[in-house]
């Protein structure tokens, strides 16, 4: 929050964060702390969380291909995610089908923009 306070911004809308899927951030988990945050900066009273989920990725180690990993969440609690992740087979090469796999990417959670008022 250091270079909202050095550039003098007056009011933040929104700020959006993208959340990989091997994070095992759950997004309402994240909203919430993101609201008591919000407590401390007067800045950010009013701006919203926006959170878009990436794939996760995993390289094939028979192959190489680096292919994405999807987890569909049907329940919102995310519990199907979860029952997912302890499934090897969840980690399959989409390419060659392979189970020998290690994760390439999806294990980051970066702020990709924030809208402001100046
Ligand atoms: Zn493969």
């Amino acid at each position: 929050m250091q270079s909202v306070k050095k550039n003098r911004v007056i009011k933040v809308r929104s700020v959006h964060v993208e959340v990989g899927e091997f994070t095992m951030i759950i997004p309402e988990f994240l909203r919430y702390n993101y609201d008591i945050i919000k407590e401390n900066y007067p800045e950010l009273a009013e701006s919203q969380i926006v959170i878009t989920s990436t794939p996760g990725k995993v390289r094939c180690k028979a192959c190489g291909a680096v292919t994405e990993v999807s987890f569909k969440k049907p329940a919102a609690d995310g519990a199907d995610a979860s029952l997912a992740m302890m499934n090897p087979g969840a980690f399959a090469c989409s390419a060659c089908g392979g189970t020998d796999t290690s994760i390439a990417g999806g294990r980051e959670a970066t702020v990709k923009s924030m809208r402001v008022d100046d």
